[in-house]
């Protein structure tokens, strides 16, 4: 059955972004040519690795090139290349819709922007085949997939509908003809026409020189022709002579001795094979000899991906087994909290034949992991060592990911403890390591303080921090979701344990000279046992316990977390996440020195049952509640008693 000529209208996102190429946010138009060109690489990649199993998928034809034509009667640039090519449902499925997931986020967040022209967003993002239209006014793209008989035709204007139909084709692979705009085809500018050969040869030299297969592209040249001898013969008419150059070097950069890569052609090479429109913050390139054999070339991107806290882990790793491509995105080799490392790794360990899922459980590649995880570590331990500056902007990107690896990873706990930084109550600027934390330590303290809340202000007010502050104690601020977690699962760093300023007891004593006068508060707890056990039982259900505090200074009460178990700013984490099933256990404490102590003293002993003592006590709770920033659990009976008692 053949299929009619068909005109389909494009996914509703693909409509959006292709109106954002025709409109080009993107200044950076050239990259349309990178894109092009490796996803032609890509689909040779394909018809190659495919074929080691099916080898009449070559149909013969084993010469695999890109090829380049420009044309200035037609004013059309076409590209093909002699890849696996598509089906029909393979052209609708990847031209006519967009599966990438996280596309549809890009969209979302793009238009949060507001503005078109946000560059950084749109570069982080491969816009991939699509990016065509930000040159050509038309694209045909036909198609013939290896080992079918029919090809397919599609063209669009990326109005927001495509045609579609089958067609003949002879050679396996795709062709895609590109209408330039006529500022493309007619600029004055070299380097926004891309009719011009000088121009696309730069293009390539530049994106795509370490495409393992040959770009060619054909050269007329005019000349005069010469004699038996091969001298010029002056006064004959100019001859023109065809020759097809192979454009592109073809020498894989990470086969190349190190100490002969410039960083510009590390970084030339990470953008064209990443489509990044950044310089990578770091590269790691190793060649490893011995039980496994290998050449990995890592990058730190310098930017997460918009969308990289949300979606699902994908590593970025490619494998090459002799310079032949084998896979993208090998999952497992690096833990999931370096997900953002970028790179390849070329083995000759590594075997072509076997499936995608046996190689990754292949015993070389587990080994060869466990190699590329210590030297990013070892890379990010002398980064933080030697370029303070840098590897800050690479904890402001990829901090995160590294505390859930505290977490969630049991066995990269003591790998990733030192490169960890927090803000501290020291400076409002500079982050701490925990040995920065250690090295400022006074005598005599021996736990490491922390705090938890929303932000730098929400953490300063807490009433738990005002006598810290006062001794001078320096303390850890943990603001994102994941540090309680972390710092939870480490436990202790270097023999000092993690102390809350919300829970047990702070043991402040030790840290400079105890007040003498001031009786402890062990015995003032002993003289007011019977108001602490009232106020429990008025509370009981609310709190798990009512003490008296050593950790307040001018607040008449706080309310600090059990001593096991999640802590209060845990819990609202995990509320947020719908896991309302995690409480902490609460403790309400009083500050044996506020004058509402008195008070609450006297009316225990005049009136113990009344009323006032009741609604005294259920406003203690609501106002701690409120100062960790939990709101009463019942807001209209609280301010009902606020309201009492300013009427009295
Ligand atoms: P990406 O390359 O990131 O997948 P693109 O938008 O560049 O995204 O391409 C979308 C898909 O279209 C590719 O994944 C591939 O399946 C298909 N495709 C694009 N160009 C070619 C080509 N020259 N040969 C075969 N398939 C192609
Ligand atoms: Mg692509």
């Amino acid at each position: 059955m053949t299929q009619e000529k068909q005109t389909r209208e494009f996914q509703a996102e693909t409509k959006q972004l292709l109106e954002m190429m025709v409109h080009s946010i993107y200044t950076n138009r050239e990259i349309f040519l990178r894109e092009l060109i490796s996803n032609a690489s890509d689909a040779i990649d394909k018809v190659r690795f495919q074929s080691l199993t099916n080898p009449d998928l070559l149909e013969g034809n084993s010469d695999f090139e890109i090829y380049l034509l420009p044309d200035e009667k037609t004013n059309t640039l076409t590209i093909s290349d002699n890849g696996m090519g598509m089906t029909y449902d393979e052209v609708v499925e990847n031209i006519g819709t967009i599966a990438k997931s996280g596309t549809k986020a890009f969209l979302e967040k793009l238009k949060e922007a507001g503005s078109v022209g946000d560059t950084e967003l749109i570069g982080q993002f491969g816009v991939g085949f699509y990016s065509a239209f930000m040159v050509a006014k038309s694209v045909t793209l036909i198609t013939r997939a290896a080992g079918q008989a029919s090809g397919v035709r599609w063209e669009s204007t990326g109005d927001g509908t495509y045609s579609i139909e089958e067609c003949e084709k002879d050679s396996r692979g795709t062709t895609i003809i590109l209408h330039l705009n006529e500022e493309h085809h007619s600029s004055e500018h070299p380097a926004e026409n891309f009719i011009e050969r000088r121009t696309l040869s730069d293009l390539i030299k530049k994106y795509s020189d370490y495409i393992r297969y040959p770009i060619k592209m054909s050269f007329s040249e005019k000349e005069k022709p010469r004699d038996a001898e091969g001298k010029i013969i002056e006064d004959a008419e100019e001859i023109e002579t065809t020759t097809v150059r192979t454009l592109n070097s073809m020498t894989p950069l990470w086969t190349r001795n190190k100490n002969e890569i410039s960083r510009e052609e590390y970084d030339n090479f990470y953008k064209g094979m990443f489509q990044d429109w950044e310089a990578p913050l770091e590269v790691i390139h190793s060649k490893v000899e011995g039980m496994v054999e290998y050449t990995s070339v890592l990058f730190l991107p310098a930017h997460a991906p918009f969308d990289f806290y949300q979606r699902e882990s994908t590593s970025g790793i490619r494998l090459y087994c002799k310079n032949v491509f084998i896979m993208d995105n090998c999952q497992d080799l690096l833990p999931e909290h370096l997900r953002f490392v970028r790179g390849l790794v070329d083995s000759p360990d590594l075997s072509l034949n076997i499936s995608r899922e046996l190689l990754q459980q292949s015993s070389q590649l587990k080994k060869i992991g466990k190699n590329l995880e210590k030297s990013i570590l070892k890379t990010l331990e002398s980064m933080l060592e030697k370029d303070r500056a840098k590897y800050e902007l690479f904890w402001k990107e990829y901090g995160k990911a590294l505390k859930s690896g505290v977490y969630s990873d049991f066995s990269s706990r003591e790998k990733l403890q030192a490169l960890l930084l927090f803000p501290t109550s020291h400076s409002t600027e500079n982050l701490a390591s925990l040995d920065e934390y250690i090295a400022r330590m006074p005598e005599g303290q021996k736990v490491i303080y922390y705090a938890a809340g929303k932000d730098r202000a929400a953490v300063e007010r807490l009433p738990q921090m005002e006598l810290l502050r006062d001794k001078g104690v320096e303390v850890l601020y943990l603001f994102d979701r994941v540090d309680e977690f972390a710092i939870d699962a480490l436990r202790e760093y270097k023999e000092k344990t993690f102390q809350s300023v919300s829970r047990g007891d702070l043991n402040l004593d030790d840290l400079g000279s105890p007040d003498a006068e001031k009786p402890a508060t062990e015995e003032i707890a002993k003289e007011n046992e019977s108001l602490i056990k009232a106020i429990q039982e008025k509370l009981s259900g609310k709190v798990a316990e009512v003490r008296v505090s050593s950790r307040l200074k001018s607040s008449a009460v706080c309310l600090v977390s059990g001593d096991s178990g999640i802590s209060l700013s845990m819990e609202q984490i995990l509320a947020e996440m719908n896991q309302g099933m995690f409480k902490a256990s609460r403790i309400l404490e009083l500050n044996p020195t506020h004058e509402l102590f008195g008070t609450l003293k006297n009316l225990h002993e005049t009136a113990p049952d009344s009323e006032s003592f009741k609604d005294y006590c259920d406003l203690l709770y609501g106002q701690a509640l409120l100062m960790e920033g939990l709101a009463p659990e019942d807001p209209v009976s609280f301010a009902n008693l606020v309201a009492k008692l300013m009427a009295k």
